[in-house]
């Protein structure tokens, strides 16, 4: 929104993140509300870990309509909020809140972000195995995505035996149907002639270290042909996984969409319409262009 449409009835939305100088969310909303034609305004709030609470309550009291959450406060945001979704419950990390009556509310739309350019595929998905690679937070949204997709099995590989231990741990009680084991990176190569759909969740092969790859190429090569490789960095497009794996026939999806459908989801979630993805997915190319280097 230019500053020149802000009045004294300008609603206000935000992300909250630390840092968060390098956030493409207040780019994809704004031009998001502006197409809309709507009397709001995003924008981009460093919140050190330690002040959550008091930024939510200020946040708050100042009648902010909805926020994002971003790293590090998005398992730290569940003590203060008085409901969380079934999704979010399960992913354990929540990164869209908004006010009601009775306090903040919650979910987590990385899911049905994750899940949307895969949803417009025609696919048998319960005949899909899903490889994922990493453990961290981002692996628990793909995982409850994979989840909801009915994949017959998710294979979550890590390279810390007790971190795998207890993530496996995490989703035994989970009222998703989820079937999963997790393995160790030396098991990778027995594991990707099965998997139909191989997504990276680390950070390998994100920007600086844009020559690192996950997965070797000749690794890749087992592949089964049509298999899906998701990699959830969009920086760079594409990373060398994707271009190696695409190489090797499979179909590739960058991190980008899943970017534009999580916000568009939490978009919708806040002013109770349908959000102009077309107009966010430009937004996000955009910011991204600006930022690479000439
Ligand atoms: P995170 O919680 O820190 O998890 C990262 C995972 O990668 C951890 O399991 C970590 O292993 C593993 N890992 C890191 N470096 C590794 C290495 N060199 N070798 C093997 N494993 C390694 O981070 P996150 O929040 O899940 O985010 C992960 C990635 O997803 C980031 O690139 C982020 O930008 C991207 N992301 C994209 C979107 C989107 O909308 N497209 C949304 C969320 C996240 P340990 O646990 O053993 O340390």
């Amino acid at each position: 929104m230019a500053t020149s449409r802000i009045t004294g009835t300008t609603k206000l939305l935000g992300v909250l993140g630390y840092p968060i100088a390098h956030t493409l969310s207040p780019t994809m909303h704004n031009q998001a509300i502006a197409h809309l034609g709507l009397d709001y305004v995003y924008l981009p709030f460093p919140v050190r870990p330690q002040d959550l609470a008091i930024a939510l309550q200020g946040l708050g009291v100042i009648g902010i309509q909805g926020l994002s959450l971003t790293i590090p406060h998005k398992q730290a945001i569940l003590p203060h909020l008085a409901t969380v979704d079934p999704v979010a419950q399960a992913v354990g990390a929540v990164n869209t809140v908004w006010p009601t009556p009775e306090g903040w509310a919650g979910t987590n739309t990385d899911v049905a972000g994750f899940l949307a350019p895969l949803l417009s595929m025609d696919r048998d998905w319960t005949q899909t195995t899903a490889v994922i690679l990493g453990n961290g937070g981002a692996a628990r949204a793909v995982v409850a995505a994979c989840a909801q997709l009915g994949c017959q099995q998710i294979q979550v590989v890590g390279r810390n035996a007790a971190k795998l231990a207890a993530f496996h741990q995490s989703w035994l009680a989970s009222p998703l149907p989820v079937r999963l084991t997790v393995q160790t990176w030396d098991q990778l190569p027995a594991l990707l002639p099965q998997a139909q759909l191989l997504v990276n969740t680390t950070p390998i092969g994100m920007d600086p270290q844009t020559t690192a790859s996950p997965v070797p190429a000749s690794s890749l090569a087992k592949l089964a042909p049509g298999a899906i490789a998701y990699d959830l960095i969009y920086t760079p497009r594409p990373t060398r996984f994707l271009r190696e794996a695409q190489h090797q026939g499979a179909i590739a999806l960058d991190g980008l969409e899943m970017l534009v459908q999580q916000g568009a989801a939490a978009l919708e979630i806040w002013l109770g319409r349908s959000a102009p993805l077309d107009v966010m997915r430009q937004a996000a190319q955009g910011g991204l262009a600006i930022r690479e280097p000439a």
